[in-house]
This record gives C-alpha cells, structure tokens and sequence, in this order.
C-alpha cells in the first residue's frame, strides 16, 4: 500500500462515501495516505482530510470528524473558511455551542463578499440554527444591496459579483421562510422574481432550436414601458438581464445543448407581432422562435473570446458577458 493519493481518486471517494457499504475503509485509506506522507499533491491534503471527516459526519461520529476537520485547518491555514464553517457547524452540533457560534461569526462577514459563502448558513440551519441563519441572510442582503445602490462607481466584476451574491442569499432565504411556513416580504417576492427570470430562460432551451430571446439595452427600457406588466418576466436592470442570459446558455452548453444562440428583440418587432394580443411569457417565446426561424437573426454563442459580444455591447466577448457566467 504504497499508491500515491490522486486529487482524482479523492474525489471519487468523495462521491461513493455516504453510500459506501465500508466507510470505515474509505477514510482509513485518505487518513493513511495523509499520515504517510502518499497525497500525490501536498496541496490536497486538507482536501483528504475534509473528505474523510465528512463520511464520518453522515455515519454519525462526530467527535472524529471534528478531529480530522481541525487537523485539515492546520496543515493548510491559508484556504480555511470552508473548514472552518464546518468545524463551527460540528461544535454546534456536539452542544460546543458558544465555541461553535464563535467559529461561524469570525467567518459572517464574507456572506457579503464571498457568493459561496452560504455554506456558513448551512452550517446553521443543520445545527437547528435556523432563526440565526434568517437574521444572516437578511442583514446580509440589507448590506449588499444598500451598497450597489450607494456605489455607482463599482467594476463590473464587483458588481456581477454582488448581483451572484443577491440571487444565491434570496433564494436561501427565500427557501427557509418557506419551509417555516412564513409569508412572503418583499426580498422573497425579489427571489421569485429573480428565480422565474432565470426559469424562463432555461425553459425556452426545452423546446425547439435552443434560442434565447435577449433585449438590447435601449430595446430592453423600452420593453418595460411600454408593457409594465413583463417586469414579473424580466431581472431590474440590463446588466442582470445579460448575466441571466449568458448563465442559462453556460448552463444550457453544461447539459449538452448544442446549436445555442441568441437573437435580438425590439419593441416594435414584438408590437408587430402580437397585433392587439396581451403580452405574455408564451407571447415572447412565440416571437423569439419566429425571430429565429430566418437564420439571419441568429447570433450564434458562444462568440470567439476576442469577437464582439453576443449583447451588442460593442465589448469583446471576453470582456464583457464571459466573465459574467463565472459564478
Ligand atoms: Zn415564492
Ligand atoms: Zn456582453
């Protein structure tokens, strides 16, 4: 037994541990590994050991699992915040409450930095912290969206990032609340909306050629005017209208769509359209597949990285909506 340790093979482990009928032989053989110095590499360390106290976590032992977590802290001190979540997490849950409730609120500042940090809020809620974790996540929203309405100045990273950050604390919130049985408040209405946006989206990929209807940024303000009730259908602003766009057709490509594609709206294309008809969900994708049954409508994505982006920005692609999909 003198096989090295491959990121790979860790992985693996971590897919079957739960199920594994021998859990017991899976953290033996990340555990020996780290103890004889065979992780393939040293990197990955903390990584093994995280796996191993996690297949001890769903079999029960926690006291072991706490061990291994506040071992896997210590050989790699520089990318602890997710270790360190978990260890609060195992401390609340062993009754280590003020140690553990210590451990998650040094690390509550990055809710509003870091658009992965909800794993702390997890850590909460499995521990039966639930109150606390709705407090977190609304204080949390309060902070960002009082800053992107008071820091019109930001980068456009920085504002991607706070509009990924929004998306994943109000659907959290949003799913607590509900499972509570509480009523919705006006963030949970603003995850619905977020939420139905992004369906939306995805759903048109179902059916037929797998074309998104976007709207250019003059057409898209016009749009909103001129039918105030598709403001359900669509995000606030341009700019997260585009990353919803971009996110459903990474998210489309993931799945194995090919042959993807955008194809551009206008107010009075759609006016001519639909005639007097309501304009509805459906009434959009019925435009945006006649829009794309003439081919020369259709942009194709993705664009080259350095060909100008599919939004009609006038940005090179890389610049501009391929950052967007980062998150
Ligand atoms: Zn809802
Ligand atoms: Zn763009």
């Amino acid at each position: 037994m003198s096989e090295l340790l491959t990121a790979d093979r860790i992985e693996e482990i971590g897919k079957l541990g739960p199920e594994s009928p021998d859990p017991a032989a899976l953290v033996a053989e990340l555990v020996g590994a780290v103890d004889e110095g065979r992780v393939a590499d040293p990197n990955d360390t903390g990584f093994a050991l995280l796996v191993a106290a996690d297949i001890l976590e769903h079999a029960g032992d926690l006291a072991d699992a706490l061990a291994l977590v506040t071992r896997a802290i210590a050989e790699q001190p520089d990318e602890d915040a997710y270790a360190r979540a978990v260890r609060g997490g195992l401390l609340l849950r062993l009754g280590r409450s003020d140690e553990g409730m210590a451990e998650l609120t040094e690390l509550r500042p990055l809710l509003e930095t870091a658009p992965d940090a909800t794993y702390l809020i997890d850590e909460l809620v499995e521990s039966g912290h639930t109150e606390t974790a709705l407090e977190w996540l609304t204080a949390a929203l309060d902070t960002i969206l009082e800053r992107t309405r008071t820091q019109q100045h930001e980068s456009e990273d920085a504002q991607d990032e706070a509009a990924a950050m929004i998306f994943g604390l109000s659907q959290q919130r949003h799913d607590l609340r509900e499972e509570l049985g509480l009523p919705h408040d006006e963030y949970d209405n603003l995850a619905d909306r977020l939420r139905a946006a992004t369906d939306h989206a995805l759903d048109a990929l179902d059916d037929g050629p797998a074309t998104l209807l976007y709207w250019p940024q003059a057409e898209f303000d016009a749009l909103l005017m001129r039918w105030p009730a598709l403001v359900d259908s669509y995000p606030k602003t341009w700019d997260e209208h585009r990353t919803q766009i971009e996110r459903a057709l990474v998210e489309a490509s993931r799945l194995g769509g090919g042959d993807l594609g955008v194809v551009a709206g206008t107010v009075a294309g759609l006016a001519t359209f639909a005639g007097d008809d309501p304009i509805d969900e459906e009434t959009l994708d019925e435009y945006a597949d006649s829009l794309s049954v003439d081919e020369a409508g259709l942009t194709a994505w993705p664009p080259g990285r350095n060909d100008a982006c599919w939004c009609g920005s006038g940005a090179k692609y890389k610049k501009c909506c391929l950052p967007r999909s980062r998150d």
